[in-house]
């Protein structure tokens, strides 16, 4: 009888673009199915893979077994296969490395040397006079295998490569590949409930008896409810259940991010309008493909929306995905679902630690959940077979991945919904351009909420000029005295405020006063900016710091001026101006720490914080109605961005934070200052008009061929070496032109803009250049950087100088 050896294709996860077949070995083959993990063997090393499916037999003898199946279960389902691969194609990534990105972390296994002592070794330690560094070596590997890269650190001193080397040739010491296990796992908490009857509890100890009798109440508690109320729990329950009168069960225990119970709430009457955009979607659902477009202003009830579209969805057994574009708005987001449907809820964001995330995973893969909310990576949420996918604020950037798999959510929401037969539902009260456009093309279907709920009107806004106070110094300069006055009134009625400024720290400048010069960063072309916390000089591009009593790098001399401002000097200023209120800030810098956003958002909710000053973080969905005032410092800073989509983004920022006024019962209203009171973005925003809005910046877009006329292919050079980086630019470039000129009925809609040096031209030590491909037919492109990168494989793996592809970019910088 022959080997009945089976074919399997496996997607590695490494940085390379091809599948392989493997051979299956007898043993292992009732173990395969589609969206397991398999170990493999890859050159010199044994890597993880996914299992793509069966491949065709091959030449047997090229071919290597598998050499282990990793998973019980598949981690995900088939149905995915197609999304992963469309993903690996238009984003020119590498299909393993897609997989590994779409999966929760902590699942791959990797190969590491690990060193043994030897018999002989043992023998010699005794015996042979060996040096002192051999001997500690030697001691440390008598107490167990030691992986080589721990050595240094258990040692606490550098062992040379070379001693190794001796030790290995004296045949003292062995080296061996093992492999890292998977550090994901499922975390639960003890729940505890009654077991057999206990009969009477008299003759019980005073604290067993305050366990049953809680228990008899409760019906169920968690451990860590119990210790509050009997310290020594741990230790009587375990005894109790022991004899059997109490059950122990591990379960997975939500946590409201505010740390209140959530109470169920049911379904408001809707008004019109929502009654109006439900029809239109619910008409849709279960027909196929179709993706909606809600452009609803601020406050318009657009949840409320999605809650019920979801409802009629999980009504016909189908799940649900919802998009949020960052872990903040989840809270609310998953509040607000949870109240309305109890725990049928998964919740996946970067904020869970990597066990939370995988019981996530798990939970909606074994189809124990119907939603899944989450950022960005949900859109990979495993769910078979989904009926709505859900992008709140869909013109947010932060849906972009802007390292290693450049992916945005968004696009992929309408790609996995085209794959899945079923309903997108982008929400924005600020649409993007692109999607705006989708809907003027009939590609997408627009629906609307012009109208705040209850006839809450829109906060009127008051543009301050801020040519004017330029001749003021201090507080003056940034705060007028509208601004300043606003604040007091809406403090006097026991109100709060939102102040937004888009740039943190306390100034953005360190100008040196004898020689002119800015002090920069020691890696990066840019100029630091102050944090008088810390009083450091801090680089916001790669987190470089320094000391801020610093003399010029230039000219030596100490006269060093702060000018310039940020978050951190607005939240000073006006503690100073109010110094009773309680001034808080939201910013990158306040919310490093894992819970800070949370408590912050509880401040503004218990009303603790009276005035909190903020980046855009502030700018995002929040719904906290007893904001009555918004301040926008200075709404210029993203516009003189060198970006075609800066006018766009100035818009939706101006729209949103002003959006966070007045969504109380009481009216809000907005101050908005600015040096340029007439661009177009300002006044329309002033409105809070968007289809004035597009239908300026459309016309620029078209004029200039720049999205939604065409799309981009971003190609990032860097390289630590500026002159190699520089030269590996003008051959990639030359190989652009000259794929261009060999082919010119092909791509001669596509355009080629550089090589030129990036905006930011050094970042993190590495010099940056770039070029802009463009074309107007997507296909063309597309075929177009895919041929570049099949002819010229070296050129996209350098090691010297990298170059990334990132299609349809966010960010030009
Ligand atoms: P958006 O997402 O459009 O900014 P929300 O969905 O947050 O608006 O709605 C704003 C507020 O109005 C929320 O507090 C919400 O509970 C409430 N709301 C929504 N729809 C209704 C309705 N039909 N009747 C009463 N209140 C509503
Ligand atoms: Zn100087
Ligand atoms: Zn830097």
């Amino acid at each position: 009888m022959t080997d009945a050896h089976f074919y399997i294709e496996v997607a590695v996860a490494l940085p390379v673009y091809q599948t392989f077949t493997y051979s299956v070995p007898l043993y292992l083959s009732p173990f395969i199915a589609v969206g397991k993990r398999v170990l493999v063997p890859f050159g010199q090393r044994r890597v993880t893979g996914y299992i793509m499916g069966s491949a065709s037999e091959a030449e047997p003898s090229e071919i290597k077994h598998i050499l282990d199946v990793l998973d019980h279960d598949p981690l995900f389902p088939s149905s995915m296969l197609a999304f992963f691969q469309w993903i690996s194609d238009y984003y020119k990534h590498p299909i393993g490395d897609v997989i590994k990105s779409a999966l929760p972390g902590g699942l791959t296994l990797y190969d590491y040397v690990s060193l043994a002592i030897t018999d002989q070794g043992e023998t010699a330690l005794k015996n042979e006079t060996v040096t002192a560094l051999q001997r500690s070596v030697l001691k440390l590997l008598e107490t167990g295998p030691c992986r080589l890269k721990q050595l240094n650190d258990k040692l606490n001193q550098n062992v040379p490569g070379a001693l190794i080397q001796t030790l290995q040739h004296k045949g003292w010491v062995s080296k061996t590949r093992e492999l890292k296990p998977a550090s994901a796992k499922g975390r639960t908490e003890r729940h505890i409930t009654l077991g057999k009857p206990i009969g009477s509890i008299d003759r019980l100890s005073k604290a067993r008896r305050k366990i049953i009798e809680t228990l008899r109440q409760r019906g169920e508690i968690s451990m860590s409810d119990l210790k509050k109320q009997v310290p020594s729990a741990t230790r009587l329950v375990r005894a109790l259940a022991k004899d059997g009168f109490l059950t122990v069960q591990h379960k997975r225990v939500y946590r409201d991010p505010f740390g209140e119970p959530i109470n169920a709430d049911t379904a408001p009457d809707l008004n019109t309008e929502q009654q109006k955009v439900i029809a239109q979607v619910n008409d849709k659902l279960g027909q196929g493909f179709a993706t909606f477009l809600l452009q609803g202003v601020t406050g318009s009830g657009k949840t409320e929306v999605y809650m019920q579209v979801a409802a009629a969805v999980l009504n016909q057994q189908q799940s649900v995905l919802v998009l949020v574009p960052e872990i903040a708005l989840i809270t609310q987001m998953e509040r607000r679902f949870r109240a309305r449907f109890g725990e049928r809820i998964a919740v996946l964001h970067s904020g869970l630690s990597a066990g939370e995330r995988f019981d996530q995973w798990s939970l909606i893969l074994q189809g124990k959940v119907p939603i899944a909310i989450g950022a960005r990576s949900a859109i990979f949420a495993p769910f078979a077979a989904v009926g709505l996918i859900i992008v709140d604020e869909e013109h947010d950037a932060s849906y972009k991945q802007e390292s290693n798999l450049r992916y945005n959510a968004r696009d992929l929401a309408v790609v996995r919904a085209k794959q899945n037969n079923c309903t997108a539902l982008l929400g924005s009260a600020t649409p993007s351009i692109q999607s705006y456009h989708n809907a003027q093309t009939d590609k997408f279907i627009e629906v609307n909420l012009k109208r705040r709920i209850q006839q809450r009107s829109l906060p009127t806004i008051k543009i301050v000029d801020l040519r004017e106070s330029m001749g003021y110094r201090g507080t003056r300069r940034f705060i007028s005295a509208e601004l300043q006055r606003a604040i007091k009134e809406t403090l006097d009625r026991s109100e709060q405020v939102l102040l937004f400024i888009n740039r943190r720290g306390f100034a953005n400048f360190a100008l040196c006063q004898s020689c002119g010069q800015a002090l920069r960063c020691k890696y990066c072309d840019i100029s630091l900016t102050y944090h008088q916390k810390a009083n450091a000089l801090r680089c916001h591009y790669c987190g470089f710091s320094r000391a801020a009593s610093i003399s010029c790098d230039n000219c030596g001399s100490m006269e060093i001026k702060k000018i310039g401002l940020g978050t951190e000097k607005i939240e000073a200023t006006v503690q100073k101006l109010f110094p009773k209120a309680c001034v808080a800030r939201m910013d990158r810098d306040t919310t490093t720490r894992k819970g800070s956003i949370f408590k912050l958002l509880k401040g503004l909710h218990d009303r603790s914080i009276d005035i909190l000053v903020g980046t855009q973080m502030v700018a995002k969905g929040h719904d906290f109605p007893n904001i009555t005032l918004v301040g926008i410092i200075c709404a210029d800073l993203s516009l003189s961005f060198p970006d075609f989509r800066a006018g766009e983004r100035t818009f939706q920022l101006i729209a949103q934070v002003a959006g966070r006024a007045g969504r109380g019962a009481s009216p809000g209203r907005v101050i908005l200052q600015t040096y340029n009171p007439d661009h177009f973005s300002i006044t329309t925003a002033q409105n809070q008009n968007f289809i004035s809005f597009y239908n300026q910046e459309i016309h620029f877009r078209k004029m200039l061929k720049y999205p939604p006329y065409s799309r981009m292919i971003h190609l990032k050079i860097s390289g630590i070496d500026h002159q190699l980086t520089k030269e590996h630019a003008a051959t990639l470039g030359k190989l652009c032109q000259s794929l261009k000129t060999s082919e010119p009925t092909l791509y001669d809609t596509v355009d080629i803009l550089g090589p030129i040096e990036s905006s930011l031209a050094k970042i993190a030590r590495r010099y940056r250049w770039q070029i802009l491909l463009k074309g107007t037919h997507t296909n063309a492109l597309h075929q177009f950087i895919s041929r570049l990168m099949a002819d010229h494989p070296k050129v996209f793996s350098n090691r010297r100088v990298r170059v990334v592809v990132d299609v349809d970019p966010v960010s030009l910088l």
